[in-house]
């Protein structure tokens, strides 16, 4: 018998279409694929070819933050959960199965793939080039941005990566692989709608939402406002320190910013994941400092 050439085209068509029906059999909730030419304008020292420089394609690999799971710290009243079901276990075991599943697919399939944790980017370089023309690793690659050029998300205004789906509650990592995978559209109708600048939604003044500027990624338009983030490290309003870097970004997916900016999104109909009931039933807890709380 016979068998029909297939093109190159059709056979990427083919690996991704597979690839994607894998990654969702295992729980992927969010996936998006950049083509290596959506990093042109990305630095070395954050480029993923400076990791793997016969890289193809971004892959990014998203499981959700469960609702439930940041309810403890909504209500104020447990914080333990959320650390564990939406962040150190998300990130270290669900999440992290997920990303190594999907790339031994690959790899069963002849392509190389490198699973990456999301480490901060801020993280300065903890070596020597060891070659002429080289970044000093660690190379760390922007998540939040590579999302963007993946077609997952945007960055909102408060400076959190929203998705359709779920607005602010994921979790990311990525694979970089030769595989020549079709790129995924980018995202064409933004998720924020700016509520932040019509009300604050930081107690501590972080977000300067009047100062927010235009960011543009691979086409992508966004309004930016810088936060403060020194503020953020002190903030006991439910974020938490960078589990990985002193310095870095604070983890702000449970801080009351970001709650707030989950129950707008999911109120104004502006996410597709949605519930029977309202997130937020309450007026929300704010500690300004150890003296003075808000609820
Ligand atoms: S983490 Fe705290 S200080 Fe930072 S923007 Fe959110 S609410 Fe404000």
């Amino acid at each position: 018998m016979s068998t029909i050439p297939v093109s190159a085209a059709e056979r990427d068509q083919m690996l991704t279409a597979e690839f994607k029906a894998f990654a969702k059999s295992i729980n992927v909730d969010l996936i998006g694929i950049a083509n290596i030419e959506r990093f042109a304008d990305v630095a070395a020292n954050r480029h993923p070819c400076s990791i793997f420089p016969e890289a193809q394609s971004v892959v990014v690999i998203g499981k959700r933050i469960t609702r439930g799971t940041l309810r403890g710290v909504e209500e104020g009243t447990q914080f333990s959960l959320y650390s564990q079901y939406g962040r150190d276990w998300l990130n270290n075991r669900f999440l992290a199965m997920c990303t190594f599943k999907a790339s031994e697919f690959l790899e069963d399939h002849g392509w190389e793939a490198v699973p990456l944790p999301n480490l901060p980017p801020e993280t300065p370089p903890m070596g020597i080039p060891v070659r002429e023309g080289q970044p000093a690793p660690n190379v760390m690659i922007d998540f939040e941005d590579a999302a963007v050029r993946a077609g997952v998300g945007e960055i909102g205004l408060c400076g959190v990566l929203l998705t359709p789906q779920y607005g602010p509650r994921q979790r990311i990592q990525l694979i970089l692989t030769d595989a020549p995978l079709v790129p995924d559209a980018l995202l064409s109708k933004p998720v924020c709608d700016r509520c932040a600048q019509r009300e604050p939604i930081c107690p501590m003044g972080a977000i300067q939402a009047d100062a927010a500027q235009t960011v543009e990624v691979c086409g992508v338009s966004m309004t930016v406002a810088p936060v403060d983030y020194s503020l953020c490290r002190r903030c006991a309003n439910g974020a938490a320190p960078n589990p990985h870097y002193a310095t870095g970004k604070p983890d702000r997916l449970a801080a009351l910013c970001t709650r707030s900016c989950l129950a707008h999104l999911e109120e104004n109909g502006l996410v597709e994941n949605t519930f029977e009931n309202a997130f937020r039933k309450r007026r929300p807890w704010q500690i300004i400092d150890e003296r003075r709380i808000i609820s």
